[in-house]
């Protein structure tokens, strides 16, 4: 009580399994698809040590069942058409993540064969 008063409107209180619960409740789905060496990473999230599972985080292998996709590793224009096949098939709404340089901005392959940011979907 002495914490919320200087504090005002400014802070809510819960119990840890109210907020757990809440987290595992709202926890993204997201699609299973690795382009690159940043897909070993992901990968490695999910995986015992860091272990996604335990906040609700679950990899899904079908887009009908997932609410966002991990751009994870160097995006080539060969396999463009093919994530926004899988992207039009996951159900609204629905998140895309950027990870790493590669998917954001073509990393160090500045080539005529790299996409230069996943963003470029969209244009
Ligand atoms: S940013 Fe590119 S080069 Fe670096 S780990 Fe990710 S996919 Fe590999």
């Amino acid at each position: 009580m002495g914490v919320e008063q200087p504090l005002g409107d400014n802070i809510v209180t819960a119990s840890l399994d109210g907020l757990v619960n809440w987290a595992r409740k709202t926890s993204i789905w997201p699609m299973t698809f690795g382009l690159a060496c940043c897909a070993i990473e992901m990968m490695a999230t999910g995986a015992a040590k860091h272990d996604l599972d335990r906040f609700g985080i679950i990899f899904r292998a079908s887009p009908r069942q997932a609410d966002c996709i991990i751009i994870a590793g160097t995006v080539t224009k060969k396999m463009l058409p093919v994530i926004k096949t899988v992207y039009e098939q996951m159900p609204e709404p629905k998140w895309v993540i950027a990870m790493g340089a590669c998917a954001c901005s073509g990393g160090v392959f500045d080539t005529y064969s790299v996409v230069q940011g996943i963003d470029e979907l969209c244009r």
